[in-house]
């Protein structure tokens, strides 16, 4: 008999939807919080920069019982992604369980000897503290913005400029008739830069360091998902644990795989005008593959060519008077300055202590099947095994974490095994698949295949493949049969 748990969900966006309808689902007592006044996370209405849509096609961000609408385009706009989500949220009478506008500001073990956790808990200016029994902690990796400063900051914000995060463009009345620079390379830069420059921007200027493949979404004709999801691709990626016979195929297979990524190369170069653009990454595709490959937005090259987008490689040095100087000397005229520098990585609720145990010094995370330590009791994440399809991610994730913590894994780990597997993980990430390093090792693309058949034979599915053998090599990641495969997991309910 499974004991019916009180467990905190941390986090209103997908993956804490997700593991609030997986608890719940299973009998637990759920009481979700979360700080903003709404659900979504990074769809929240008021945290997205216009014009923001998925970079996976809607097929493939998608809960396993909830396709996205039918009239929705192949990539939902930002706004549609977040009604999507509170579809999900009353379809489970997710609303009920949660807590909103209430931060967890702190959380620490129970002082009453028993298994589980203290949070503490801050909602309109006053702070409590409740008792749990599990904890699931699903505040994703966008909630803390990286802070980057340059010097004349004070001094450029005095006479009339603009300094803000990516996260703050969230009006394009901000670009109107402005010159913006935009810092970063990454897809919420290409997206800020082509919006503020379709939205009457003087000249946009995107300062970058790196060149990274970025893929379009329509790659020769073909959209990307029918030929980057596939087992047929993941398999050409040197993954972990593959057992001498997969490494021997692998070393026969090498000029083949080398030859089909030099072709994807080829045909990105030729469709994007790389060259012409100076934009030709270094690293070959497949060693760069991870959840930081960015797609190309949308009249981000139409842009360049009209001029109304300037690249400079290179970053800030500092401002100076209406102008950023840049590190190779350029002086670019600047009235709105957007840093999108990113996020920072970090469960700051965790007790200094216990974060110690979960972050290496080099920044990877010590997690077995990206959602547990065994030096954290009674907790693990779900989200953190993000992805090129997140949602059905923080689904499969949000199930595996139920059934560790009810002891109803059908191969439920020993503390030994899971050690040895972080290791083993940090190990390959360190010295076979640096790109595997990104997000603190928090991301389990290009290997979605292979994360989500650890999961389901964790759980004991019965079904963990499609029939159809050559929808199942050639196709991608399927939500409707993943939810036939959770479906042949032992059920069961907590009393
Ligand atoms: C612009 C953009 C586009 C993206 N597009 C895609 C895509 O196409 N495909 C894809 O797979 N992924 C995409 N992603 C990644 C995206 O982050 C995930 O798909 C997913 O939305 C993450 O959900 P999450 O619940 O893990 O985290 P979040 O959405 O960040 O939600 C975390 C929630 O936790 C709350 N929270 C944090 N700390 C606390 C606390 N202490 N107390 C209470 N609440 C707290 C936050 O307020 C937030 O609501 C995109 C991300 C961005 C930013």
């Amino acid at each position: 008999m499974v004991t019916r748990k009180k467990v905190a969900v941390i986090g209103g966006g997908v993956a804490g939807l997700a593991a609030a309808k997986a608890f719940d689902e299973k009998g637990h007592r759920v009481i979700g919080f979360e700080r903003s006044h709404d659900f979504g996370g990074v769809w929240e209405l008021s945290r997205s920069y216009p014009g923001v849509q998925t970079q996976s096609p809607k097929d493939l961000y998608r809960f396993t019982d909830l396709p996205m609408p039918d009239e929705y385009p192949q990539w939902p706009k930002g706004p549609q992604v977040h009604a999507y989500l509170h579809a999900y949220a009353d379809k489970h009478k997710l609303g009920r369980l949660y807590q909103l506008n209430t931060d967890v500001a702190g959380m620490e073990r129970r002082a009453d000897g028993k298994p589980g956790w203290t949070l503490t808990l801050e909602s309109a200016g006053r702070t409590r503290k409740e008792d749990f029994d599990f904890v699931a902690i699903c505040t994703g990796q966008f909630s803390y913005k990286n802070i980057v400063s340059h010097p004349g900051k004070d001094e450029f914000i005095a006479q009339g400029g603009r300094v803000m995060h990516s996260s703050e463009y969230t009006d394009p009345e901000i670009a109107r008739d402005k010159h913006v620079v935009v810092l970063g390379g990454s897809k919420s830069s290409t997206d800020i830069a082509v919006n503020a420059a379709e939205n009457g921007a003087k000249q946009v200027t995107m300062v970058y360091r790196k060149n990274v493949w970025r893929l379009p979404y329509f790659i020769g004709g073909i959209n990307f998902k029918r030929l980057l999801y596939m087992r047929a691709q993941e398999m050409q990626f040197n993954s972990w644990g593959r057992s001498p016979l997969k490494k021997a195929v692998a070393t026969i297979t090498k000029p083949l795989v080398w030859a089909n990524f030099r072709g994807l190369e080829t045909m990105l170069k030729m469709q994007l005008g790389l060259k012409k653009w100076n934009m030709v990454p270094e690293t070959p595709i497949e060693k760069e593959a991870s959840c930081s490959l960015p797609l190309v937005t949308p009249g981000f090259f139409e842009n360049l060519e009209t001029g109304r987008i300037k690249l400079v490689q290179g970053s800030y040095d500092h401002y100076d008077g209406d102008a950023v100087v840049l590190t190779n000397g350029d002086r670019v005229k600047c009235d709105v300055s957007v840093l999108a520098v990113g996020w920072k990585l970090g469960v700051p609720v965790l007790p200094e202590e216990y974060r110690e145990k979960l972050i290496e010094d080099d920044g990877q995370y010590r997690v077995y099947r990206l959602s547990v330590n065994p030096d954290l009791p009674d907790m693990g994440f779900v989200g953190f095994n993000s992805s090129f399809c997140t949602v059905l991610a923080a689904e499969m994730i949000a199930n595996w974490l139920v059934r560790y913590a009810d002891g109803q894994l059908a191969h439920q780990p020993s503390e030994a095994e899971m050690s040895e597997n972080i290791e083993m993980m940090l190990n390959w990430r360190r010295k076979e698949r640096p790109a595997a390093q990104v997000y603190g090792g928090l991301c389990s693309a290009p290997f979605h295949f292979k994360h989500f058949d650890e999961l389901l034979a964790d759980m004991g599915a019965r079904k963990t493949k499609r029939s159809n053998p050559l929808a199942e090599q050639f196709s991608y990641p399927d939500a409707d049969a993943y939810g036939r495969f959770l479906a042949s997991t032992p059920q069961y309910l907590a009393g």
